[in-house]
């Protein structure tokens, strides 16, 4: 299996980058945020559970992230490969995936970190929220999860390039030009 995680703050693009990424490379999307969306759509048990951090901005705890992460992926036993999106948010996340995998004889290959800076986050997500209307999106929510981001995701980034597996792509311009820019760093793998 060849896995990747796609990594960046909210707004970074992480979403759009990886609808491309499954039209090349035939990988399951597999993206924490949407999952909770439709089990929150769906008022499913666990949708109930987690509405009010996630319209908070809050991240939702490690336990229940994993164990829906996990089913997921059980879900896809003939995938080529993953890639995860908004997954891992936290170091426990990240060690818990990395357990994970190797239990299937697998592993992350690369992690691949979208580089944008606050000001254009800010500005992407003001015309998300147009658009969307998602309730996290709204100003002061969205600065929780921006803070979210620095406090806790942000220690992602060391853990993986620890092991050598991150790099950085700039993620502000062309939305073209980036996924080229994706490409270079997936086809070395
Ligand atoms: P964004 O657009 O901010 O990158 P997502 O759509 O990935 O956001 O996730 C939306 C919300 O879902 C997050 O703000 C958080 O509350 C929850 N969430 C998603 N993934 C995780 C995760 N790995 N750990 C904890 N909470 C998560």
């Amino acid at each position: 299996m060849l896995n990747f995680v796609l990594f960046g703050p909210p707004g970074a693009g992480k979403g759009t980058q990886s609808q491309k990424l499954i039209d090349q490379y035939q990988l399951i999307h597999i993206s924490t945020g949407d999952l909770f969306r439709a089990h929150i759509k769906n008022q499913s048990p666990l949708g109930q559970k987690v509405s009010e951090l996630i319209a908070d901005g809050q991240l939702v705890p490690d336990a229940i992230t994993i164990a829906m992460l996990e089913e997921e992926v059980d879900k896809n036993p003939e995938a080529k490969g993953f890639i995860f999106d908004g997954f891992p948010r936290t170091v426990p996340q990240a060690i818990a995936l990395d357990e994970f995998l190797e239990s299937k004889g697998s592993s992350i290959a690369g992690v691949i970190a979208l580089d944008v800076d606050q000001e254009e986050l800010t500005k992407r997500i003001a015309q998300r929220q147009l658009e969307s209307g998602r309730a996290d999106d709204q100003a002061d929510k969205l600065q929780k999860r921006i803070d979210e981001y620095f406090s806790k995701t942000i220690h992602v980034l060391p853990y993986y390039e620890a092991q050598g597996k991150l790099s950085k792509v700039n993620g502000i311009g062309n939305i073209d030009t980036i996924f080229t820019e994706l490409r270079a760093v997936v086809d070395q793998y």
